[in-house]
């Protein structure tokens, strides 16, 4: 699963971006390989991981990941090809989700490439960009579909009618994220791959003193109205403290975080905030030679959920055990919690919950 970073020149995305790979590179746990340079993969933050640790004294302990793309390149125009355009929007086309990263904070050192920091006018111009893409994709659809109808197939007319709803969404600049579909339509609406139908992230980049005041920032508040509008979510972060966070160890950052007030770095809850609208989740295994998170899909069955650990486990799948993550902790170990019959047996039809401590019964 993939977040691809976005916003204007200057709003602090490359600065995000570093303290992602940064991150990641200092996660020893991880086999870290950088496959591009603007490709960062960094641990989903799991605490149970170390409670898990606790108990089973395992040789390793290995998170789970989520992949960032920075995407930079997007200016007014791009939609028209001008600047890096045309490869930026390719790019968002092969990401799930949208991290778009909107300045905050004034810096008469930064220029900004509009003149002034305004997030909403800066939100509404890459959505403009991407609204526009789609529409020439939309267009073309629609042309191709009015040609079909003369076949009589109704159902080009049902497709039709939904095209022509987005566009007039289109028309009145807002995005098809913000429209609502029944299921047979979602499929339909799926089928465009619009890059405006992506779930999107808002991360406010707000000033090193502004992260640590009480005062509402007029400025995220416009952000955070705007947002609400098409059901986003908005996350408040310093870019800039956070790629220094990134750099150091567990200890100095935990010390820092305290320092500053912050049960968090912006950083971990960017990364759980990007989970969650991805609609994942993680169950975990546990033994003594690795505790392990996993990353699946919510609403994914046992087989499929034991299939990403290993194809086998999936083709010979019996059964899963499982307990919930808080059932063992408080059980204390996993032989307490199986005398309490809180460890249950369950069959290919079970969908994994989040957090379920699992062990995989399978034929070879
Ligand atoms: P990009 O063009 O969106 O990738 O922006 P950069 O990450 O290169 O940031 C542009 C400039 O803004 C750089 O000089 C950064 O150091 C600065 N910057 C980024 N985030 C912050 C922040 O939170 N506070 C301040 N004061 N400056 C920042």
């Amino acid at each position: 699963m993939k977040m691809g970073i976005v916003g204007l020149p200057n709003v602090g995305k490359s600065t995000l971006f570093n303290a992602i790979t940064k991150a990641g590179a200092e996660s020893a746990n991880y086999p870290f390989c950088t496959i591009e340079p603007n490709v960062g993969i960094v641990a989903v933050p799991d605490e149970r991981l170390n409670k898990l640790a606790e108990m089973y004294k395992p040789e390793k302990v290995t998170p789970t990941t989520i992949e960032f793309v920075d995407i930079a390149g997007l200016v007014k125009g791009a939609s028209k090809g001008e600047g890096l355009g045309n490869k930026f929007l390719s790019h968002i086309r092969e990401v799930d989700a949208i991290v778009h990263v909107v300045r905050c904070f004034e810096d008469s050192n930064i220029v900004h490439v509009e003149g002034s920091v305004d997030p909403v006018r800066d939100v509404e111009t890459i959505e403009m960009e991407l609204i526009l893409a789609d529409m020439e994709v939309l267009e073309r659809r629609i042309d191709r579909t009015r040609k079909m109808l003369k076949s009589g197939d109704k159902k080009y007319q049902v497709e039709l009618d939904i095209y022509e709803r987005i566009m007039k969404t289109f028309e009145e600049g807002k995005p098809v994220r913000s429209m609502s579909f029944s299921e047979e339509e979602k499929k339909i609406v799926d089928q465009l791959f619009l890059l405006t139908s992506k779930p999107v992230l808002y991360a406010a980049n707000v000033s090193e003193d502004d992260i640590n005041s009480d005062k509402p920032n007029p400025l995220v508040e416009k952000l955070v109205n705007y947002a609400k509008n098409e059901g986003s979510e908005v996350m408040v972060i310093c870019a800039k403290i956070e790629e220094e966070i990134a750099q150091l160890d567990d200890e100095e950052k935990a010390e820092f975080l305290k320092e500053l007030g912050l049960s968090e770095s912006g950083l971990d809850r960017l990364i759980k905030a990007s989970y969650r609208l991805l609609g994942l989740i993680s169950f975990l295994t546990a033994g003594p030679q690795e505790v392990r998170a996993w990353t699946i899909v919510k609403g994914t069955k046992a087989p499929q959920a034991a299939g990403k650990i290993h194809s086998d486990f999936e083709k010979g799948f019996i059964r899963a055990e499982v307990v919930a993550y808080d059932d063992l902790i408080k059980a204390g170990s996993y032989t307490i919690a199986k005398e309490k019959g809180l460890v249950r047996s369950e069959g290919k039809d079970y969908v994994m919950q989040d957090g379920d401590v699992t062990l995989f019964r399978f034929n070879v």
